[in-house]
Order: C-alpha cells, then structure tokens, then sequence
C-alpha cells in the first residue's frame, strides 16, 4: 500500500459503537464541508472528502463494517481474509448516499432541488394590476371609468394546448410528463441524485412538435379590450378595487387571476382629506366677523350657507356636518366637513373706504398698541426732514 490509511472510526470521528444516526451526522458534516463544490480546486478538500465518503461508505453498510471491524483495512485489499474485492473508489455501490446528498444539496442551494412539487395541480392565474387617476369628487361620490386592459385568454384555435389543430402536445419523452427529472451523477465515491426543472418541456410535462400558428405554441392569445370598472363613493388615493376574473388565466384548470384597479386622487385646488372628512377654509371680511353674516361655503354638494356669528375671530373651525366623505363600507354614512374661518386683511382700500376704518377706530376708541406717552429710553420719532437725512448720511 502506497500510503498508511487512517482509521475509518477516525476519520469520521465516532467510536466504535457509533450507531447509524451518528455515522450519518458526522458523514454529513464532512461532506458538507469538503465537498468539491464549495471547494473548487482544493486538492486537500478533494482528499478529505474521498476519504471521508470511503469510511462511510464502509461503516454505513453493516455487512463491510462486520468485515473492517475483524480485518481493518485488509479486508477490502483483495489481500488476507478479505471477503469481497473493494478495490479503489469504484465500489461505493451498496452505500446509500442518494437521501445524505439531497439533504446536503438541499442545504447549499436553498432547498430548491429537493422535494420539488409537480407543478400540475390546478393554480389561480395571477392578478394583473392597473392604474386610474381620479378628480377628488369621483372619489367622493364614486364614479366609472372605462379602461383599456390587455386579456390573454385561452387560443381559441389550439383550445388553448399550444399544438398546431389537428396535433397534440406529447408527453415529454425525457421526464416522461413528470416535468422534473432526476440526474444520476456517478462518481468516485457512488451515485449522487439530483431532482431538476426538465429542461425539454420547462416543468410542464408536454412537447409540442408542431407550434399553433396564431400563438405560437404558447396556448394563449391577448387582446385589448375595454373594461368598466365601477368605482365606488369614498375610495381614497392609493386604494384598489379588486375585479374579479380579469386577471391572468389560471394553470391547468385554476380560476382566472384578478384586476386589481389601483387608484389615484387628484389634488383639489380647496378641499383636503383625511379619512372620511374634509378640510377646506373659507374667507370672511372683517365686518362679516364683526357683525356676523350668512356667507357662502363651498362644499362637495355644492355652496352651502352659514351663519357667522357676531365676533367671531380668525381661525375659528366650524363644522358641516354630514358634508364629507361617504363611509366605503357604509355609503349612507358621511363624514364631517371641517371649515376655518379665516379672516381677510383688506389690501386695497379707496381713499373713502380708509376714512372709514379711521373713523371706526375712533368710534371704537380703539388705541390698542398706539403710544400715547413717549415710551422711556425711546426717542419720540418725528419725521425727518432733508437736512436731517443729508446730517446722517455725513457722519456715518
Ligand atoms: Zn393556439
Ligand atoms: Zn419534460
């Protein structure tokens, strides 16, 4: 022998009693470790691994672990007392590496190749998602709305099987209608299974040889067609309303997906809302605070009149109720409109209407921040005259 072997217990790093489970454990933890794949090029991996597959494939069969634990390594030399001739890598057969390799696979790429489900079962298409702009009182009162929607449905001149008329989809001679097939890796250390997507029919389980000419093979057609989608009072931006059966076909037999219609409020220039109430302010002249006055606000249903009460000041929130937004759940239900008052400074007054406030004041004896006495520490200002001006601009 070229090299001195290890001890098989040893290199998998049990005693002697170990049972199957803890061969298998400390199996596992090796291959996983030193498998060529996750080590690529690593001779020292690639040794260990070998090594490692070769104790296992040994202790994990109870008849060669009967024969190693009388003869040691001799056994399986083809040399003194050995039973059967294990010679080289070759004779892994009896060992049962398939369900340690799928778990093992299982592990390193996300358990994506193992236990894969035939996708033949009936499935629910997949919902399609389309957008509608709306103005702020559509959405307040609900509306309908007509939209372009792109429908596939089944090729009505292949019945849907993607096969030219006349011919039908074979079954897929390489996974022979399983959609999946299992790779048989032969290796030095035994058979390595691998469960895959069949790459001939894409997991479907069928070949078509001659393409339906109006789909080309695909078993489905779109056409655009015209949908109304009623939206309902209330609806709030970003909302959807969910039609069914308009979606995606469904797969082998499933129901059809759904179109979901996602909506989009536009801004209004006055009105605000939260929930299912509204928010607006309203203009209101001086006077009409002072005095009080029925003045005009406008709401979703239109103007409404109110009546300001004497002194009323800036900012004051006055509600309207049952002038909001109806309830989705509840169309008779509506919310509140919330208006503030707000105040109207006059900008622009005629000489007339100037004399007038003045006159007010006076009236009112209104002296709320005009000085009457020079405040301490304070010049009393008196309007500066030219020489003044020209005084100042020197001594700077
Ligand atoms: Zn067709
Ligand atoms: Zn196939």
């Amino acid at each position: 022998m070229a090299e001195t072997k290890r001890d098989y217990y040893e290199v998998l790093g049990v005693d002697k009693n170990a049972d199957e489970a803890a061969l298998k454990k400390a199996y596992r933890a090796l291959a996983k470790k030193y498998h060529p794949d996750m080590n690529p090029g690593d001779k020292e991996a690639e040794k260990k691994f070998k090594e490692a597959s070769e104790a296992y494939a040994v202790l994990s069969d109870p008849e060669k672990r009967r024969q190693y634990d009388q003869f040691g390594h001799a056994a399986f030399d083809g040399g003194a007392g050995g039973a059967s001739g294990f010679g080289g890598f070759g004779g892994f057969d009896g060992a049962d590496f398939s369900d340690i390799f799928g778990d093992i696979f299982g592990d390193l790429f996300g358990g994506g190749r193992r236990g894969g489900r035939a996708n033949n079962g009936p499935m629910k298409g997949a919902n399609i998602r389309k957008g509608v702009r709306i103005t702020f009182e559509e959405a307040v009162f609900g509306c309908e709305k007509e939209l372009e929607v792109i429908i596939k449905d089944p090729c009505p001149k292949c019945n849907g099987t993607g096969a030219k008329p006349g011919t039908s989809p074979e079954t897929c001679p390489k996974c022979g209608g399983k959609g999946q097939v299992v790779y048989t890796q032969q290796s030095f250390f035994g058979t390595v299974q691998n469960v895959q997507t069949c790459p001939d029919c894409h997991g479907t389980g069928k070949i078509i040889k001659e393409k339906c000419s109006d789909c080309g093979g695909t078993g489905y057609v779109s056409t655009k067609k015209k949908i109304s989608v009623s939206i309902p009072a209330g609806i709030d931006n970003g909302q959807s309303v969910r039609i069914r059966d308009k979606g995606e076909p469904g797969v082998n037999g499933g129901p059809r997906g759904d179109l979901l219609v996602e909506v989009t409020v536009s801004r209004h220039p006055i009105f605000q809302r939260q929930d299912v109430h509204i928010f607006s302010t309203a203009p209101i002249t001086f006077a009409q605070a002072a005095l009080g006055a029925e003045v005009r606000i406008k709401t979703v249903d239109g103007e409404v009149l109110y009546n300001v009460k004497p002194g009323t000041k800036t900012d004051t929130k006055v509600r309207l109720k049952g002038k909001g937004v109806p309830s989705l759940r509840n169309p008779q239900a509506r919310g509140d409109h919330y208006v503030t008052l707000v105040i109207q400074t006059p900008e622009k007054l005629s000489a007339e209407a100037k004399e007038a406030l003045r006159r007010f004041d006076e009236l009112t004896g209104n002296s709320l921040n005009t000085p009457e006495e020079p405040i301490e520490g304070e010049k009393k200002k008196k309007k500066k005259g030219f020489m003044d001006k020209l005084k100042e601009t020197f001594e700077d």
